[in-house]
């Protein structure tokens, strides 16, 4: 457990929690900035170009070969800052999970209020009747999934190309701009608009937790270069 941040977060009664790929690796699931991240391993195109809008539209079925390989992960669980973060929203202190993460791990480990800027992999739909399909949908079918009107079903994700809902952007602005304490952890906060998002906060408590160095290091008041994960272990459990 890292005292610095427990001691920022004990004090607190409006925390925010902004996070990136990061956060899930210590659940198994690779980012893409790591060395060992999606972005530097062998595929015939760059992750970038297969999860883009056109790359979708025009080879939906390459797109589903990397997309099931690399970006769903069924059996992932929730590591020890998914479970303390739903933990500090239990208890009133924490008021929002902002995630650029498409897994669904905040919710499983119980957080409520969860702003997902980049969509989720466990909502799906049809392109051509908008029907809606879940995970386990896609899961249960090989190559393209289509619906039973014969439609290609696609994920509720934000592909490179596509905007961000403009909804959950703005309550996203809303809860950064209220927040006391503003946790940045385990992005590298190079993706944008997301990344934007940091000039909202008014507060001076920014408390940043990455592995690599970023952009923002020089604004952050406690700046912590630890496995996020091992940062928030022991605040995840009951006293
Ligand atoms: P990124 O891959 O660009 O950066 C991740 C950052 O987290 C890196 O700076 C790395 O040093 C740091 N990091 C890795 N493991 C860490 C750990 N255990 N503790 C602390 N820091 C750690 O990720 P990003 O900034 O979130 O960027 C972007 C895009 O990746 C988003 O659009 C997101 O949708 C997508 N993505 C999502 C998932 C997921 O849903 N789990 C996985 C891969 C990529
Ligand atoms: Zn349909």
């Amino acid at each position: 457990m890292n005292q610095a941040l427990q001691a920022v977060l004990e004090n607190s009664g409006n925390i925010v929690f902004f996070g990136g790929a990061g956060v899930s690796t210590e659940s198994g699931i690779p980012d893409f900035r790591s060395a060992d991240g999606l972005y530097h391993q062998k595929y015939r195109y760059e992750p970038e170009t297969i999860i883009s809008h056109h790359f979708f539209m025009q080879n939906p079925g390459a797109f589903y070969d990397f997309y099931r390989d690399r970006m769903i992960c069924p059996s992932a669980r929730p590591n020890a800052a998914h479970r303390a973060l739903a933990r500090l929203e239990a208890g009133g202190r924490l008021k929002a999970v902002i995630t650029q993460n498409i897994d669904g791990l905040h919710q499983m480990a119980g957080s409520r209020n969860v702003l997902e800027l980049h969509g989720s992999i466990h909502r799906n739909h049809c392109m051509d009747c908008h029907r809606a399909y879940s995970l386990q949908d896609i899961l249960k079918e090989q190559g393209v999934p289509r619906c039973s009107c014969g439609g290609v079903i696609k994920p509720d994700v934000v592909l490179y190309e596509e905007p961000l809902d403009a909804d959950v952007l703005e309550r996203a602005v809303f809860y950064i701009e209220q927040a006391d304490v503003l946790i940045v952890g385990g992005t590298s906060l190079v993706v944008y608009p997301a990344a934007g998002l940091l000039r909202y906060y008014r507060g001076n408590k920014l408390v940043l937790i990455n592995q690599s160095p970023t952009p923002a290091d020089h604004q952050a008041s406690l700046l912590i270069r630890e496995p996020i994960g091992k940062a928030f272990e022991g605040m995840d459990e009951p006293e």
